[in-house]
């Protein structure tokens, strides 16, 4: 079948990826999926029950992923927090996906930060509002490169931790995750059709807080990789 291309009225943006270590590859970035309160000392420390409760997701923008190594402080916020995670990058998508299945769907892991304006997330929770403007905002996802399954394998213990100027301020263990990347990739396959360049955001361990401008912040993931950024 013969198709028409028709030219864009406007140049389309660029397309939103991440590097991969030791390739001179990108991936294409989707949807950027993040998960809530997915660690019990975490969920405690924000004022809930730390119960094996159904997982809620909230979504950040894939250009909001960025591998500059800086974090421009953000407008309109004095509470600006840092949130690190491990990314899940996928290569396969798929609907009502068995939790048996989910892991063939990976690409690759990475280090990541969920930064956060909490003031203004803080406002729509209590007006049950959206959390765009506290979560979705520009730079506000700072990444390391990719490690694929390959060399990374899929790691389900080992130490996460985040120094911000060489002060630890986050600690836990990847074995402490109240839904698994398995069951996270199978309940996201409930509510949508995963696509290939679609990440999740699997939470963050306790020890959020505030960074300033001229903080840096330095992360380590056990098997996936470190990354460091500095607040600007
Ligand atoms: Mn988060």
């Amino acid at each position: 079948m013969l198709t028409k291309t028709m030219p864009y009225a406007i140049t389309p943006p660029a397309q939103a990826s991440l590097p991969i270590a030791d390739s001179d590859l990108l991936f294409p970035l989707n949807r950027v999926f993040c998960i809530g309160r997915n660690y019990a000392a975490h969920a405690v420390e924000m004022g809930h029950d730390p119960d094996k409760e159904p997982p809620f997701f909230f979504l950040k923008s894939p250009s909001n992923l960025t591998t500059d190594g800086a974090f421009p402080y953000p407008s309109r916020s004095s509470d600006v927090h840092h949130e690190l995670e491990m990314v899940v990058a996928l290569s396969k998508g798929g609907t009502d996906i068995a939790v048996e299945d989910a892991l063939d769907c990976v690409f690759g892991y990475g280090v990541g930060l969920d930064m956060t304006r909490r003031d203004l997330q803080g406002e729509a929770k209590k007006m049950g509002r959206p959390w765009e403007v506290g979560k979705a905002f520009e730079k506000s996802g700072p990444c390391g490169p990719l490690v694929p399954v390959e060399a990374s394998g899929h790691p389900t213990d080992g130490e996460i931790w985040l120094d911000v100027n060489g002060e630890r301020r986050q600690t836990g263990d990847l074995n402490q995750m109240i839904w698994k990347v398995p069951e996270m990739i199978a309940i996201l396959s409930q509510y949508f059709e995963l696509q290939p360049g679609d990440v999740i955001m699997t939470g963050t361990p306790s020890g959020v807080g505030p960074v300033k401008r001229g903080d840096v912040m330095h992360a380590m993931i056990t098997g996936v990789g470190e990354l460091t950024v500095a607040v600007t």
